[in-house]
């Protein structure tokens, strides 16, 4: 069952009516919040320029040891969270933690929509390799309407699944009397977005609210029910476990988000030989991800791909122009290189997994058209010979 709505994306209405690509990477302007200079270079580029000539890493080092020495806990009892997916990042987190830093770290994964049998036997193996770890998992019932409801509305399946990501290490964090939550690097500095806390070592509570909370769970739902996606009324505590716990409880206990990326280098391919290595992580044994020419990233859920292929849509610009504009900006490709696999893969349709999505969300195959069709801005596609073209393509 699918019913029209107005889309309630609000990144949307604010996009860049023209259309234009970095001129040093390949990202596009219409990545929410990025922002171009007048050489038409990102904000992301900048940002990695930055982290070769502007920062003093052995003293973002130095400071990072003196966090460590003054949370590291003398009998054992957890000292840090490391939110975790069991994916090579998360995992080189947790490792170096334990044991270049001699810190006691528990893992908290929220459990994605639906499991991919590599995505699940790495997060085994890690565990296997040493970590303790929490796996907060939503009921399916009411997983599986909050995420069509994400998906109708906002065009982002993933959006309810983020809400809980975000949420559970920090609840697991207040319960365990933790003071520390470690995330990996700063994704909006990292791969385009606001550079407003780049130089700093975490968010604040404010910032992280405004940042990943800023669609409420209560309007979805207050349209699930007009709109008959939700049969049964939901109680409000039930929603506790895609939430950040309150504000205060976190101030109680002393609880701060750091990046692991703001007092280190962030090397995607470095974390994974790292992983590979030291938690028996293992790349995707069917080769490339769909919708990109990587291996390694992201592997733990099958209606991932339905997220990116979304974003392509919605901003005109897929996975492997994610992907290929870091690999530009770390220097391990060419710009040149990195049009080529755009033009290659991006915007593939995940027909794999196409099935398992429509059963998730429960729709049809038409209803998911209309859902997508209804996200095309015009600025970015056109209708030619009945078929969806982009306007402008990077080269
Ligand atoms: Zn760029």
């Amino acid at each position: 069952m699918y019913v029209p709505r107005p889309i309630m994306d609000s990144q949307l209405g604010k996009l860049p009516q023209e259309v234009k690509f970095c001129t040093k990477c390949v990202m596009s302007n219409q990545r929410p919040r990025i922002s171009f200079d007048a050489n038409g270079v990102c904000s992301a580029c900048h940002y990695a320029a930055s982290k070769i000539t502007g920062i003093d890493w052995a003293g973002r080092k130095k400071q990072f040891a003196a966090l460590m020495d003054k949370h590291r806990s003398k009998d054992g009892s957890y000292d840090i969270i490391v939110p975790c997916s069991g994916g090579k990042d998360s995992s080189t987190i947790a490792h170096r933690l334990k044991y270049e830093y001699g810190m006691h770290p528990l893992s908290v994964t929220f459990s994605p929509p639906v499991y991919s049998e590599i995505g699940w036997k790495n997060l085994r193996r890690y565990i296997d390799s040493g970590f303790d770890h929490y796996l907060v998992s939503p009921g399916g019932k009411m997983n599986r309407a909050l995420t069509k409801l994400s998906f109708v509305l906002l065009g982002d399946h993933n959006e309810i699944f983020d809400h809980g990501q975000m949420g559970a290490p920090f609840r697991v964090a207040v319960d365990h009397n933790v003071k520390l939550v470690m995330y990996g690097e700063n994704g909006e500095a990292e791969y385009g977005g606001t550079l407003k806390d780049a130089d700093k070592p975490g968010r604040d509570w404010e910032d992280f609210q405004e940042c990943y909370y800023s669609n409420s769970i209560e309007n979805l739902i207050k349209i699930g029910m007009e709109d008959g996606y939700i049969k049964e009324p939901i109680p409000d505590k039930a929603l506790d476990i895609y939430r950040l716990p309150p504000v205060e409880d976190l101030k109680r206990v002393g609880v701060e988000m750091h990046w692991f990326g703001y007092y280190h280098t962030w090397t995607p391919q470095d974390n994974y030989y790292h992983a590979a290595e030291h938690t028996g992580f293992q790349a995707n044994p069917e080769g490339r991800n769909i919708g990109t020419y990587s291996k390694y990233a992201q592997l733990d859920d099958l209606t991932d791909s339905f997220l990116y292929y979304l974003m392509f849509i919605k901003f005109g610009f897929g996975r492997a122009t994610s992907d290929a504009a870091h690999e530009v900006r770390d220097g391990h490709i060419t710009r040149e290189e990195a049009v080529v696999l755009v033009h290659r893969y991006d915007g593939e349709f995940p027909h794999q997994n196409f099935k398992v999505f429509l059963d998730y969300v429960d729709l049809t195959e038409d209803e998911f058209w209309q859902v997508v069709d209804r996200f095309r801005l015009p600025h970015i596609w056109e209708k030619k010979n009945g078929e969806w073209k982009l306007k402008h393509c990077v080269s």
